[in-house]
């Protein structure tokens, strides 16, 4: 064999493992998408449990949603300051963030207690 042929081999090695490389990087973003998706389906699957237990269910989950219980208190209190800091309540008819110097809600129309 020439060394031109050596040469041509190479090169051909080269872009086969180009190509190797492209498509076990598709493989592994295809992988990873898939795993994504079951993440999706296993928050659901949490959410509705949650729920449930919020339902007063038996789930077989109670020290896992007790947890929860208790971040979505402190993310609670967590707004709470955030809301003083930025001198704002929540209305209590629709939720929206309304300044305390508001007499009314903008996006509802309830009025607020002052
Ligand atoms: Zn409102």
């Amino acid at each position: 064999m020439s060394f031109l042929d050596d040469v041509k081999k190479f090169g051909k090695n080269l872009t086969d493992k180009g190509k190797d490389i492209v498509e076990i990087t598709k493989l592994n973003a295809q992988i990873n998408s898939e795993k994504d998706n079951i993440r999706e389906i296993y928050t659901k699957i949490g959410e509705q449990v949650y729920q449930a237990f919020k339902n007063g269910t038996e789930t077989g989950y109670t020290d896992l949603c007790n947890e929860i219980a208790q971040i979505e208190n402190k993310i609670k209190e967590l707004n709470d300051k955030l809301l003083e800091l930025k001198n704002a309540l929540k209305c209590p008819n629709c939720g929206a963030e309304v300044t305390k110097e508001s007499a009314f809600c903008p996006k509802c129309g309830t009025k607020l207690a002052q």
